[in-house]
Protein backbone atom coordinates (compact mmCIF):
# COMPACT_ATOMS: atom_id res chain seq x y z
CA UNK A 1 0.00 0.00 0.00
CA UNK A 2 1.48 3.50 -0.99
CA UNK A 3 0.08 6.26 -0.84
CA UNK A 4 -1.38 6.43 -4.15
CA UNK A 5 -3.67 3.87 -3.71
CA UNK A 6 -4.39 4.55 0.25
CA UNK A 7 -7.92 4.92 1.14
CA UNK A 8 -7.28 7.54 3.90
CA UNK A 9 -4.88 9.55 1.66
CA UNK A 10 -8.01 9.76 -0.66
CA UNK A 11 -10.12 11.28 2.52
CA UNK A 12 -7.24 13.83 3.20
CA UNK A 13 -7.27 14.88 -0.35
CA UNK A 14 -10.95 15.07 -0.62
CA UNK A 15 -11.29 12.81 -3.46
CA UNK A 16 -12.85 10.38 -1.28
CA UNK A 17 -16.07 11.64 0.72
CA UNK A 18 -16.19 11.80 4.57
CA UNK A 19 -17.72 13.37 7.04
CA UNK A 20 -14.69 15.79 8.27
CA UNK A 21 -15.24 17.61 12.26
CA UNK A 22 -11.39 19.05 12.18
CA UNK A 23 -8.90 19.78 9.58
CA UNK A 24 -5.61 21.82 9.86
CA UNK A 25 -2.50 22.02 7.91
CA UNK A 26 -1.14 18.78 9.01
CA UNK A 27 -4.24 16.56 10.11
CA UNK A 28 -8.03 15.97 9.48
CA UNK A 29 -10.10 14.13 11.01
CA UNK A 30 -13.95 12.15 10.19
CA UNK A 31 -15.89 10.22 11.72
CA UNK A 32 -15.65 6.38 11.13
CA UNK A 33 -18.34 4.72 8.45
CA UNK A 34 -18.58 2.46 10.80
CA UNK A 35 -19.14 3.61 14.23
CA UNK A 36 -17.85 1.05 17.08
CA UNK A 37 -19.57 3.56 19.48
CA UNK A 38 -22.10 6.61 18.86
CA UNK A 39 -18.89 9.09 18.83
CA UNK A 40 -16.54 7.51 16.88
CA UNK A 41 -14.08 9.78 15.12
CA UNK A 42 -10.90 8.76 12.78
CA UNK A 43 -7.59 11.32 13.52
CA UNK A 44 -4.92 10.92 10.65
CA UNK A 45 -1.97 13.19 9.66
CA UNK A 46 -2.07 14.30 6.06
CA UNK A 47 0.98 13.01 5.60
CA UNK A 48 1.31 9.28 4.64
CA UNK A 49 2.62 6.98 7.34
CA UNK A 50 1.87 3.52 6.98
CA UNK A 51 1.35 2.05 10.64
CA UNK A 52 2.37 3.70 14.47
CA UNK A 53 5.60 1.24 14.56
CA UNK A 54 7.26 3.04 11.54
CA UNK A 55 7.08 6.44 13.26
CA UNK A 56 10.62 7.91 13.81
CA UNK A 57 11.29 9.47 17.17
CA UNK A 58 12.39 12.72 15.15
CA UNK A 59 8.72 12.88 14.53
CA UNK A 60 7.00 12.02 17.77
CA UNK A 61 5.40 15.03 18.11
CA UNK A 62 2.76 14.15 15.10
CA UNK A 63 1.19 11.57 17.78
CA UNK A 64 0.79 14.19 20.42
CA UNK A 65 -0.68 16.10 17.73
CA UNK A 66 -3.04 13.44 17.18
CA UNK A 67 -4.29 13.94 20.94
CA UNK A 68 -4.56 17.56 20.37
CA UNK A 69 -7.04 17.00 17.78
CA UNK A 70 -8.73 14.27 19.99
CA UNK A 71 -9.26 16.18 22.83
CA UNK A 72 -10.38 18.93 20.72
CA UNK A 73 -13.04 17.22 18.85
CA UNK A 74 -14.18 15.47 22.47
CA UNK A 75 -14.66 18.28 23.82
CA UNK A 76 -16.58 20.07 20.94
CA UNK A 77 -18.73 16.55 20.92
CA UNK A 78 -19.29 16.75 24.77
CA UNK A 79 -17.65 13.40 26.08
CA UNK A 80 -14.86 15.07 27.32
CA UNK A 81 -16.02 14.83 30.98
CA UNK A 82 -18.59 11.67 30.45
CA UNK A 83 -15.01 9.83 29.17
CA UNK A 84 -13.86 8.31 26.28
CA UNK A 85 -11.04 6.09 24.53
CA UNK A 86 -7.97 6.82 22.55
CA UNK A 87 -7.33 3.48 20.34
CA UNK A 88 -3.88 2.92 17.94
CA UNK A 89 -3.86 -0.34 16.03
CA UNK A 90 -1.04 -1.28 14.46
CA UNK A 91 -0.80 -4.14 12.27
CA UNK A 92 -2.77 -7.48 12.39
CA UNK A 93 -2.81 -8.78 15.69
CA UNK A 94 -3.59 -5.29 16.96
CA UNK A 95 -6.79 -5.01 14.77
CA UNK A 96 -5.20 -2.97 12.12
CA UNK A 97 -7.23 -2.97 8.85
CA UNK A 98 -6.44 0.89 7.08
CA UNK A 99 -2.67 1.27 6.48
CA UNK A 100 -2.14 5.04 7.03
CA UNK A 101 -1.36 5.54 10.91
CA UNK A 102 -4.69 6.95 12.43
CA UNK A 103 -6.19 7.13 16.12
CA UNK A 104 -10.08 6.35 16.88
CA UNK A 105 -11.80 8.93 19.32
CA UNK A 106 -14.53 6.53 21.20
CA UNK A 107 -17.22 7.85 23.28
CA UNK A 108 -20.74 8.46 24.40
CA UNK A 109 -21.38 5.14 26.01
CA UNK A 110 -19.17 3.28 28.46
CA UNK A 111 -15.99 1.26 27.10
CA UNK A 112 -15.24 -2.60 28.21
CA UNK A 113 -11.92 -4.06 29.45
CA UNK A 114 -9.91 -5.84 28.57
CA UNK A 115 -10.75 -4.69 25.01
CA UNK A 116 -10.60 -8.42 23.16
P1 LIG B 1 -8.27 0.15 11.93
O1 LIG B 1 -9.03 -1.16 11.97
O2 LIG B 1 -7.28 0.14 10.79
O3 LIG B 1 -7.68 0.55 13.22
O4 LIG B 1 -9.36 1.26 11.63
C1 LIG B 1 -9.81 1.58 10.35
C2 LIG B 1 -11.15 2.26 10.52
O5 LIG B 1 -11.47 2.91 9.31
C3 LIG B 1 -12.30 1.29 10.84
O6 LIG B 1 -12.90 1.66 12.07
C4 LIG B 1 -13.24 1.45 9.66
O7 LIG B 1 -14.61 1.39 10.01
C5 LIG B 1 -12.85 2.81 9.11
N1 LIG B 1 -13.07 2.95 7.68
C6 LIG B 1 -12.80 2.03 6.72
N2 LIG B 1 -13.12 2.50 5.51
C7 LIG B 1 -13.61 3.76 5.71
C8 LIG B 1 -14.12 4.76 4.82
O8 LIG B 1 -14.18 4.60 3.60
N3 LIG B 1 -14.53 5.92 5.39
C9 LIG B 1 -14.49 6.14 6.74
N4 LIG B 1 -14.93 7.31 7.18
N5 LIG B 1 -14.00 5.21 7.60
C10 LIG B 1 -13.58 4.04 7.09
ZN1 LIG C 1 -2.23 7.21 3.27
Amino acid sequence: MTAADCLFCGIAAKTVPARVVHEDDALIAFEDIRPQAPVHVIVIPRRHLARVSDLAPAEASLVGQLVVVANQVARRLEIAESGYRLVINCNAHGGQTVYHLHLHLLGGRPMQWPPG
